[in-house]
């Protein structure tokens, strides 16, 4: 008997599975192909804060980007690749919101006349730029190394049933606790307020001679050079979807895509493409993630009726699925947010630590039900 099931084995998935077989709990950890196949394989893994003036998901992953250097750097050094971080304006609107950012930030900012502005563009010269200390983390190897001491088993999961205080999974697995962590992927339990949108991105590896010292970010993200190889990314489609669309996702237009934008902000030279890399990101209506223990809607309709009407429901009156919980909807920021969400999860289900409402699955079915 396995005490956690978890199904998806991205960065969420791993970093719950780092978490739970720190505390040698038993993990399963289900993929319908391998660790990383999904959109973590194809992140370029910058772990940046994000450079708003405010907001609740300004806060949560400003919080989550200080966590996850610290974490990466203490249990990964070996596969976190720190550089200066340069985000530069895309244009007069995000100019002002640098210049705001600036002055309000408790972050280290790094002096910019110390940067090495050789490669830049005229464009990129011209814009509001903001300065701070950040890694890259190796997207699959992480994965692989958080996830190393869970039991992988490739299956993709159909089906779950509770039974006696148990979870069966189709017919053939069991656990006492199930996470589901399948990214912007199909839903197993169709519940309707988890509505998490899918956006495919695309991200390069090229050769070229250009040297580039910076993560730099403006129209899409730019890795440090490394044995004279960068790493380009990402494209935001939200047309394309691997399990929807019926034409083959277009190659070529992607890679020229990302080499116009990068070459709004850096001169390339040279530049050989070598491998490609593609996903899918999941994101929720207002783009925070969504963990905790799972709403059974209509159980708590039946129970809670016309108080789920009002503009502040009780979250504690709700019907929950007995130790099913749900981590997802990180967007352009999983890396940043995993390991941070993952300990509070894994705290509220070893310890019944309880979850913000700000990111607990009961916010989403109370917005949901009110609208109903
Ligand atoms: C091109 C690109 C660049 C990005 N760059 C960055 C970046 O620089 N920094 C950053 O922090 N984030 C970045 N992201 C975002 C980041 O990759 C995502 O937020 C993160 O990968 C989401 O992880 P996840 O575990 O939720 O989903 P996924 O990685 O998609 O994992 C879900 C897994 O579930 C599996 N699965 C689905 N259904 C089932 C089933 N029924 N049974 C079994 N398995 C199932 C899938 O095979 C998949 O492996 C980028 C994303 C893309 C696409």
């Amino acid at each position: 008997m396995y005490d956690i099931a978890i199904i998806g084995a991205g960065i969420n998935g791993c970093s719950l599975a780092f978490e739970f077989t720190q505390l040698n709990k038993k993990v399963m950890l289900f993929d319908s192909e391998s660790v990383a196949s999904g959109g973590s394989g194809a992140a370029g893994a910058f772990i940046s804060p994000k450079f708003s003036k405010s907001g609740e998901l300004k806060e949560l992953i400003n919080d989550s980007f200080v966590y996850s250097m610290d974490y990466y750097e203490r249990n990964f050094p070996h596969l976190l690749t720190k550089a200066p971080l340069l985000h530069i304006a895309k244009d007069d609107l995000e100019s002002k919101t640098l210049k705001f950012y600036k002055n309000i930030t408790k972050l280290k900012l790094n002096d910019l006349s110390t940067i090495n502005t050789e490669n830049l563009t005229t464009n990129a010269l011209n814009q509001e730029q903001v300065s701070l200390n950040t890694g890259v983390i190796n997207a699959k190897s992480v994965c692989e190394a958080m996830s190393k001491d869970a039991k992988f088993i490739k299956h993709t999961v159909e089906n779950l049933i509770y039974d006696d205080g148990i979870w069966i999974i189709d017919d053939l697995y069991s656990a006492k606790n199930v996470i589901i962590t399948t990214g912007a992927y199909e839903q197993i339990i169709k519940e309707p307020y988890i509505e998490l949108r899918g956006v495919w991105g695309h991200r390069i590896d090229i050769k070229t001679r250009s040297e580039n010292p910076y993560s730099i970010h403006q129209f899409v993200s730019i890795s440090p050079s490394k044995d004279g190889i960068l790493a380009i990314g990402a494209t935001h489609n939200t047309h394309y979807h691997p399990q929807k669309t019926k034409e083959p996702y277009d190659f070529d237009k992607g890679r020229a895509e990302l080499l116009e934008k990068a070459s709004k902000t850096i001169n390339l030279d040279n530049v050989e493409i070598i491998k490609d890399y593609t996903g899918l990101r999941s994101g929720s209506f207002d783009y925070m993630p969504i963990v905790g223990n799972l709403v059974m809607s209509n159980e708590t309709i039946l129970n809670c009726g016309n108080k789920l009407k009002v503009k502040n429901a009780d979250y504690k009156k709700f019907t929950y699925y007995p130790n099913l919980y749900m981590m997802n909807g990180n967007g352009g920021y999983g890396f940043v947010l995993a390991p941070y969400l993952a300990k509070i999860l894994s705290q509220h289900i070893i310890s019944n630590k309880e979850i913000s409402d700000r990111i607990s699955p009961a916010r989403f079915f109370a917005r949901w039900a009110k609208k109903r």
